[in-house]
């Protein structure tokens, strides 16, 4: 077995698991070893009832306290036990298991394991799991890992398959020459893997963690060090003359520049004209205001004569930013004469846009960037800019350049980076920084609240509609089933169609839907047609649209930080007062106090860095602070020590053997030369 074996061939595994594995990206051996746990679970001691935390998973050893009482409603049964130790009682419900009323004997005791609840004053668990003495004492031993999952496939059926792929998977050798492996004390390769997965016990999997970090910014870095050499000092194909429409729309435009738009606006003006072709990243913190300045320079590219393109990680942003793009050039008679290209499209459609692009016909290309870079011949390409997700500049850049082509490169992201990782991280690019929000508006209004408070919000999310104006619900999952305990989508549209005034239109949102679909949705809450969107955070990036004043978060406590203040960057985009409400469902001290942080900024940077300080050991896994970077599980900011290191170590590698032609480097070579595509995971969302 090795990374290419296709998991059918796995033993347990058939077609219809397979099918499941297929859900959640996992088609090969190799994908399973790398689908690592979400996070750990271990099995502490039972506490006492009155030491259980409502929001906490835990363990009580209790006594039954008279006979459970089955109830039947509708197809629903509902067995409600109550029980009780030394410290105070406790209720439990099970759903759908009558057959616990025979198990359980009145007076007998019982160790339960699940999520403390409260209902009034009682504290409560619902679908606890039951376990003996021995049993439990078994289970503690171990650390069990949780992966994320998909309807139908179990933990339990997780862990089975990457326990018999770990039995035959025959390992490559340790890659990394003895030298790096020792300065950076890295635990070897094959040990690493069977320990994300399997940890003797958490100090371990903390090495392992470790090592496998450390691989993916390796990978990463050695990467973008190949692309700096082709990179730097292109000499300049397409100069730009300064023109007048420029200076026509910055006056007609219904805002002024802030100051630092200007400033960049200036830095980027520059290089269009200087003598080497343009290289630079624009950073700005959401709503700072990045699409106008790319405008702007499009502008310039097209009044020359050439043709400019503009790539979005999503359609749906794609889309609007076409439709932004539109509105100018009508305002304001600009000279674009733009076209869209996104997957939803028909063949036929496609192929009138890729002839009128070939033409020159059309000199302003907006879309999602496969379309764009693959299938495209220009007819004078001289201007690329990408959207949010600043890493595809750089491979599209390479693929451009393969294509013959050298175009000016533009990439905007949101992401807060500090200076030193901004050199590491960007390191083949100029950067320039929007530090400053459009002055006109008005500070977002938050609150952090427990779930007792839906009613109100609800309530709240009503009187704004009524006021014209519109809200987004954010849930961490598209349906039932991927994680355990937390609001999904579907689920949730139904509920609040329930709980709302059913003349409000509510509809649901996710990456799993069809793009056309996504497409359509979006456009109707664009233009007003759907009043509150339950959304995943598929509408994390970019979206703008400026009547929408209430961001509502479901489980907050399950994102990042940087996270939530993009999502929050939705709301407070024009004139109306905003509001942000965060849910939490669990009360854990450290939750809030995480949660808080928001409370008091408003600036990415400061959050960023706020919630690294606040964050342990134990919270490495599950929060993902920046989604740009697309590692598995490195996160720039909690590993940054171990970025440097990364990247100290590819700089004196190549430094000494920039070919990788060394005897000692070879298994280098060949491991990166076929792992490239696996460990960088430039997706699309
Ligand atoms: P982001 O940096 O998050 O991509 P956008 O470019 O989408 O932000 O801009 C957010 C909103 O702010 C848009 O509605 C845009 O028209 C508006 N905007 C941009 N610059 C200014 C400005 N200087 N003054 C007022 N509003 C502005
Ligand atoms: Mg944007």
């Amino acid at each position: 077995m090795n990374n290419q074996t296709p998991v059918i061939d796995i033993k347990g595994i058939g077609e219809k698991t397979q099918k499941l594995f297929q859900k959640l990206n996992i088609y090969t051996v190799g994908d399973l070893l790398a689908h690592y746990p979400r996070d750990y679970e271990t099995f502490k001691e039972p506490v006492m009832i009155q030491d259980a935390v409502p929001g906490e998973i835990c363990a009580v050893r209790v006594c039954v306290v008279g006979i459970p009482n089955l109830k039947k409603i509708r197809s629903l049964n509902i067995l409600n036990v109550n029980v009780r130790d030394a410290s105070g009682g406790m209720q439990l419900t099970f759903f759908n298991m009558p057959f616990m009323k025979n198990l359980l004997k009145s007076g007998g005791f019982y160790i339960f394991r699940g999520l403390v609840q409260t209902r009034g004053p009682v504290k409560i668990m619902e679908q606890p799991k039951l376990y003996s003495q021995e049993d439990y004492s078994k289970q503690m031993q171990f650390i069990q890992p949780r992966y994320a999952l998909t309807k139908g496939l179990t933990n339990q059926s997780i862990q089975k398959a990457v326990k018999q792929a770990l039995t035959f998977y025959e390992f490559e050798q340790e890659y990394y020459p003895e030298e790096i492996m020792s300065r950076y004390q890295l635990m070897p390769y094959r040990e690493a893997i069977c320990n994300m997965h399997f940890p003797l016990d958490y100090d371990t999997m903390l090495l392992a963690r470790r090592r496998i970090v450390f691989d993916e910014f390796f990978t990463f870095l050695i990467l973008l060090q190949k692309n700096k050499d082709v990179n730097t000092n292109i000499p300049n194909l397409f100069p730009m003359k300064d023109v007048e429409e420029i200076s026509r729309f910055l006056n007609n435009m219904p805002f002024q520049l802030t100051k630092a738009q200007s400033k960049v606006w200036e830095e980027i003006n520059s290089d269009l004209s200087g003598a080497y072709s343009m290289n630079r990243l624009v950073q700005g913190d959401v709503g700072s205001g990045k699409t106008i300045v790319a405008v702007l320079a499009l502008l310039k590219c097209v009044c020359n004569g050439y043709q400019g393109a503009m790539m979005a990680p999503t359609e749906v942003l794609a889309t609007q930013h076409y439709e932004t793009i539109c509105e100018y050039v009508e305002k304001y008679d600009l000279s674009f004469r733009p076209a869209l290209l996104v997957g939803s499209m028909t063949a036929k459609e496609k192929r009138s846009v890729y002839a009128k692009i070939e033409s020159g016909e059309v000199n302003l290309v907006i879309g999602t960037h496969a379309l764009i870079q693959d299938k495209v011949n220009y007819h004078s390409l001289a201007l690329v800019i990408t959207d949010e997700q600043h890493r595809f500049g750089v491979r599209q850049r390479e693929k451009l350049a393969d294509k013959g082509m050298t175009p000016h490169v533009l990439v905007m992201s949101a992401t807060p980076i500090p200076r030193t990782l901004a050199i590491i991280l960007y390191g083949d690019l100029h950067i320039s920084v929007i530090d400053e929000l459009p002055a006109n508006r008005l500070p977002i209004k938050n609150c952090v609240v427990n779930t007792s408070y839906r009613p109100k919000a609800y309530e709240f999310i009503a009187k704004q509609v009524a006021m014209g104006r519109q809200a987004y619900v954010i849930c961490p999952m598209v349906e039932e089933g991927e994680l355990e305990e937390a609001e999904n989508v579907m689920d949730y549209a139904q509920k609040l169609r329930a709980a709302l005034p059913s003349s409000l239109v509510i509809e649901p949102l996710h990456g799993k839907m069809k793009p056309a679909e996504k497409n359509h949705i979006m456009e109707a809450f664009g233009k007003g047609q759907i009043h509150v969107l339950v959304s995943t955070t598929v509408i994390e990036v970019g979206i703008n649209v400026p009547n929408a004043t209430v961001m509502m978060v479901e489980n907050a406590e399950r994102f990042g930080l940087a996270q939530l203040h993009q999502l929050r960057g939705r709301v407070g985009r024009g004139a109306f007062q905003s509001y942000c409400i965060f849910i939490s469902s669990n009360e854990k001290k450290e939750t809030i106090q995480r949660l808080e942080i928001l409370n008091k900024s408003n600036d990415g940077f400061f959050i960023a860095s706020e919630d690294l300080k606040l964050r342990g050991p134990g919270d490495l896994f599950g929060i993902r602070q920046s989604g740009e970077f697309a590692f598995r599980i490195g996160d720039i900011y909690s590993d940054a020590s171990l970025l440097k290191d990364a990247a100290e170590a590819v700089e004196q590698l190549l430094r000494r053997d920039p070919e990788l032609k060394y005897k000692e480097n070879q298994l280098l070579q060949q491991h990166l030369s076929s792992s490239f595509s696996n460990t960088v995971d430039f997706r699309t969302i």
